[in-house]
């Protein structure tokens, strides 16, 4: 996809591009290698936003990795997190005496993380590492979430693209960009 199409006309700037995504991904991935030499790790996808970083950062690991998946709501169609956190779609698989890595696409407040971390630890893990490919320090309200592995360091600014929506749509924008107050002013 091109920067003069349609969808790109609904951001203000481009923030990360697809080449920087790609050089940090693979970059990522060789140090989730490194870190788990002689592991299996199960990777757990958060739906819907990690899908785009999650099917790219799995091809950068030469580790046996196991994939699972798991959705929780979050946002809905605001761009505030409302602080409820629900299990819409829970894993396949138990996860008890594996190492598992949580795949997220970005912590704001730190709220759906830490609830996340808690339900995932009280399931036996061996261990549990997070990472995510955008980070908002700025928003944490959580302060001791720990997140193990971060892309990017953002500001605070509503992003699209790269798996992340505004009311579902953007996630197909292959760049990362600053979506337009203009787009979200009347919600
Ligand atoms: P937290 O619980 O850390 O405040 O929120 C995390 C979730 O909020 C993310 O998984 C994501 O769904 C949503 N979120 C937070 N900031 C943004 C943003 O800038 N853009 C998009 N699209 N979603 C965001």
């Amino acid at each position: 996809m091109e920067k003069d199409c349609e969808l790109y006309k609904d951001l203000d700037r481009v923030l990360i591009t697809r080449d920087e995504i790609a050089a940090k991904v693979r970059e990522l991935g060789a140090q989730i290698t490194n870190d788990f030499r002689g592991k299996k790790p199960v990777l757990v996808c958060i739906l819907k936003g990690a899908s785009v970083f999650f099917t790219d950062l799995i091809r950068e690991i030469d580790l046996p990795v196991t994939l699972d998946f798991m959705a929780i709501s979050s946002y809905g169609s605001a761009t505030k997190t409302s602080g409820v956190v629900r299990i819409l779609k829970d894993l396949d698989h138990d996860i008890v005496g594996k190492d598992v890595i949580v795949v997220e696409d970005i912590v704001d407040t730190g709220i759906t993380l830490s609830y996340l971390k808690k339900i995932l630890e009280q399931r036996g893990a061996k261990s549990l590492k997070i990472a995510t490919l955008l980070d908002k320090p700025a928003r944490r309200k959580i302060q001791d979430l720990h997140v193990d592995y971060v892309c990017f360091d953002i500001p605070d600014a509503f992003v699209v693209g790269y798996g992340l929506d505004y009311d579902q749509v953007y996630r197909n924008l292959p760049d990362i960009g600053v979506l337009s107050p203009r787009i979200y002013a009347d919600n």
